[in-house]
């Protein structure tokens, strides 16, 4: 007998339809022996509504009201759910984030859990119930009602997972896993089955539509292996687990981008201690989030400095650095916008050289620009003009051989 977590986003409830069969779902999964806790979304929208409702009223809503409005969305899945499980003649209990108790910070619509009470879903579950739970929610020591920000229901999974050492926690959502790539880019894009947990933390881009991010690091922490898969088909998904021998085997696991960052060079900056300080404290004060830097010697006592930020940030960030650079008696700011990050990423590059290498060739073949380069242990990032981003996406799938099965390291490089 195992203890299963399975956790469905909006889209696998949007309707009392829908409701019912994933209820039929678990059911079948239940019936087999297993004990089961759910964790449910809001429907499909039904969040944004709910923050269009707020919005309609109070030009800033008020974050305690907000997260009172938003975690309704969620109590009505799960009170439909144990209904649903009622009508097929088992037993379900719902329980909301402060009857279970998840215990959370008191920062209301981005809160953070700070324990799990585990024993009252323990006690249902022995009683053979299955136990559905809100996601995305939680209380505070006051017991105020907190959300844990938008996606947070992946977290919720995650956690109680943690909590109660379940042997897995399985997301269901409406793709089949996480893909080599975008397969709406890349037609050839493969279903990874296994990928370590540091893999998709740096796959974020690609994972984020499929897994919230923050619930990966907490897999991670917790060693609790993750499962992302369809809600409407019966196929294995990806499986999120501990890296082991066989991910090492192959160099490259994933192509990803991202085309939400912009790019800002301050030339001829004076080379002497403190100028970055003087440069990114601004910034970052401002709570404007800094990707890669890059800085340079040139001959003579300057320096060039070019670093990326979010795009929704660069008018702000080039404003400050207006004013820094008038103040260090740098020469300009310059930026653009247009561009994108197009990194490949695999456990594998840990023990082998030359992997960037072969990225850089194959970005020269096809023409196109390396603006900057930045790498780490198992990931290599290039910053290159935005509409070439999906030709480089499709040339370095092709070339490290992404569409076959466990392609051994040298026929990746
Ligand atoms: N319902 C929340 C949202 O839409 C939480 C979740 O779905 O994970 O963001
Ligand atoms: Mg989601």
């Amino acid at each position: 007998m195992a203890l299963i977590v399975q956790k469905f986003g909006g889209t696998s409830v949007g309707n009392t339809d829908k409701i019912k069969a994933v209820a039929q779902r678990v059911l079948s999964c239940h019936k087999q022996g297993n004990q089961m806790v759910v964790v449910l979304s809001a429907m499909s929208g039904e969040t944004d509504r709910l923050i269009g409702l707020a919005r309609a009223v109070q030009q800033m809503p008020d974050l305690r009201e907000m997260d009172m409005l938003v975690s309704t969305g969620e109590q009505v899945t799960v009170s439909l759910f144990a209904m649903a499980v009622k009508e097929a003649g088992s037993d379900a209990v719902s329980l909301l984030g402060d009857q279970v108790t998840i215990q959370t910070t008191n920062m209301h619509t981005k809160a953070r859990i700070k324990s799990i009470d585990s024993g009252r879903i323990k006690r249902h579950l022995d009683d053979g119930k299955i136990v559905v739970i809100a996601g995305f929610q939680g209380v505070t020591e006051e017991g105020d009602i907190t959300t844990l920000g938008r996606g947070g229901s992946d977290t919720t999974a995650v956690a109680l997972a943690a909590a109660l050492k379940a042997d897995a926690c399985e997301i269901f959502t409406d793709v089949e896993g996480v893909f080599t790539t975008d397969p709406n880019i890349c037609a050839r894009a493969r279903k990874i089955d296994r990928i370590s947990y540091d893999e998709m933390l740096e796959l974020a881009s690609l994972g984020a539509k499929v897994l919230d991010i923050r619930s990966v690091g907490l897999a991670k922490r917790y060693k609790v292996p993750v499962h992302v898969r369809s809600t409407f088909t019966e196929n294995e998904g990806t499986w999120v687990v501990e890296e082991d021998k066989n991910m090492e085997s192959m160099l490259v696991s994933g192509v990803t981008y991202n085309k939400n960052e912009a790019r800002i060079t301050i030339s001829k900056v004076p080379d002497q201690p403190g100028v970055a300080a003087k440069i990114f404290l601004p910034i970052s004060d401002a709570g404007i989030v800094v990707d890669m830097i890059i800085q340079n010697t040139r001959a003579g006592s300057m320096t060039d400095l070019t670093f990326t930020v979010i795009r929704s940030d660069y008018d702000r960030a080039m404003k400050l650095l207006e004013q820094v650079a008038a103040e260090i008696n740098a020469e300009s700011v310059s930026g653009a916008q247009d561009i994108a990050k197009v990194s490949i990423v695999g456990v594998g590059m840990r023990n082998h050289s030359g992997i960037a290498s072969t990225m850089f060739q194959i970005l020269a073949r096809e023409g196109i620009n390396i603006m900057m380069i930045s790498t780490s242990e198992i990931k290599v990032s290039c910053i290159i003009e935005e509409k070439y981003t999906e030709l480089a996406i499709r040339a370095l799938h092709e070339a490290f051989a992404l569409d076959k099965e466990n392609v051994p390291a040298e026929e990746q490089v």
